[in-house]
């Protein structure tokens, strides 16, 4: 086989071969593809698409590339969630205990930030003292004791994933979906779980702009992951605005641990969503059923108290569940205000994300050390009436680019004199 018949073949729309999409991915882990021609195959792709057989078969084979992680030791259902990413999006620190506390298996390894949207692993390790990076051996102890561990995705998974990714990060072919669907959807095969619920998010702080897209993206990696035996769900959410109250590691372990102590606001309602979904594929129960159940492990304390053992199992200190005024603190805030009356109409994400990696609480450069106790507090949502001078958000910050920020946040913060603002609706489809 050679790459050039194969690439003439995509470019021109034509489905490939399974031997042919194995072919490729091999070529790319192995490193025996040119770079030039590992670009004009994503490329093609990119623009022509696959079907639904050749993306199962490019998932299956990057998959393939690396260590499936194996868990059947570990007795009971195991279910994985993943999120397509956003902006102050702490679903996962929240889900994973609530699941643990009523007996479902959660084998979670997750990604450092990216670009412009937080990361689970760096949150977690806002904790003094939490380790993301045990070793296998601890990672399945945990999870058979506790009933959960939060850990970093080793490098061994989906190898050809790894280096595709990079690839098409310098090459604008990160907006495909068969290649989004088959990169996420290869790691979370490899991750070993039964069940997979998808938070696929859609609006100004995510990748997929529009819910179309959000819709095919999840369709796809639903599809994919019933072909290979799983039970699967998705659920398309908005991220028109960010999820919770905090953006910056902290505050966002801070959101997530007021969702584990029952307050009920825009985060605590995708969480408790998540956690009865997945209850309802894992044990086939009614949504009545998982809603009461999740309702009960937060009323009676034992979801907070699990995501303590999970803490303290990992190495963190615990202490700083139950008290998140113990966590590391930004040395200054600064507000900022409304210039004018009128309504939030408009709330850019992507933005503020931004932001919190100037304040240093996201990365900029590869391997950029995080600040964990940077970042911003939104005091606004959509729909919300302000005045003049008003509080919009708070900036957490140590001593650098606060001025740089401060613009930042107000250009990202649109407020107009509308009589009417409709609030974004959170979950607007669940597809299984
Ligand atoms: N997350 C991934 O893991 N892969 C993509 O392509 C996009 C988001």
């Amino acid at each position: 086989m050679i790459i050039q018949e194969l690439i003439d073949k995509k470019r021109v729309g034509k489905a490939l071969t399974d031997e042919e999409i194995q072919f490729f991915v091999n070529g790319v882990a192995t490193d025996t593809l040119k770079d030039y021609e590992q670009a004009a195959m994503l490329m093609a792709i990119a623009i022509n698409g696959m079907n639904n057989r050749e993306t199962t078969t490019l998932t299956l084979s990057m998959m393939k590339t690396g260590a499936v992680v194996d868990l059947s030791g570990i007795k009971g259902v195991k279910a994985d969630k993943h999120s397509t990413g956003g902006i102050s999006d702490t679903t996962t620190i929240a889900a994973v205990p609530i699941l643990a506390s009523l007996g479902v298996k959660m084998a979670k390894m997750s990604g450092r930030s990216l670009g412009f949207t937080g990361g689970t692993v760096d949150k977690l390790e806002a904790f003094d003292g939490y380790n993301t990076e045990i070793s296998k051996e601890k990672f399945i102890e945990m999870v058979n004791t506790v009933g959960a561990s939060m850990i970093a995705q080793t490098d061994t998974i989906a190898v050809a994933d790894k280096k595709l990714y990079a690839m098409r990060d310098v090459t604008s072919t990160i907006e495909s979906i068969p290649l989004i669907a088959s990169s996420i959807m290869s790691k979370k095969l490899a991750s070993g779980a039964d069940v997979i619920l998808l938070d696929v998010k859609f609006g100004k702080g995510a990748f997929m702009k529009t819910k179309k897209d959000a819709t095919k993206l999840a369709k796809c990696m639903v599809a994919i992951g019933k072909n290979a035996g799983k039970k699967m769900c998705a659920m398309i959410t908005s991220m028109e605005e960010p999820l919770g109250k905090g953006i910056g590691c902290c505050m966002e372990i801070r959101d997530a641990v007021e969702v584990l102590k029952g307050t009920i606001n825009p985060l605590a309602i995708v969480t408790r969503k998540i956690c009865e979904q997945i209850l309802m594929l894992a044990n086939d129960i009614t949504a009545e059923e998982a809603k009461a159940q999740v309702n009960e492990v937060i009323s009676n304390g034992k979801a907070l108290d699990k995501l303590a053992e999970i803490v303290e199992g990992q190495g963190g200190n615990k202490k700083q569940v139950y008290d998140v005024s113990k966590l590391k603190k930004a040395k200054n805030g600064i507000e900022v205000k409304a210039s004018k009356n009128g309504k939030v109409i408009a709330i850019d994400g992507e933005a503020l994300g931004n932001a919190c990696r100037i304040l240093g609480g996201g990365r900029l450069n590869k391997g950029d050390n995080i600040l964990h106790e940077v970042g911003i507090d939104m005091c606004v949502r959509i729909g919300d009436s302000v005045k003049a001078g008003d509080t919009l958000a708070i900036i957490n910050y140590n001593d650098k680019n606060v001025e740089e920020v401060l613009t930042k946040i107000s250009n990202a913060i649109t407020i107009n004199n509308t009589l009417f603002v409709k609030k974004p609706k959170l979950i607007h489809k669940i597809i299984k």
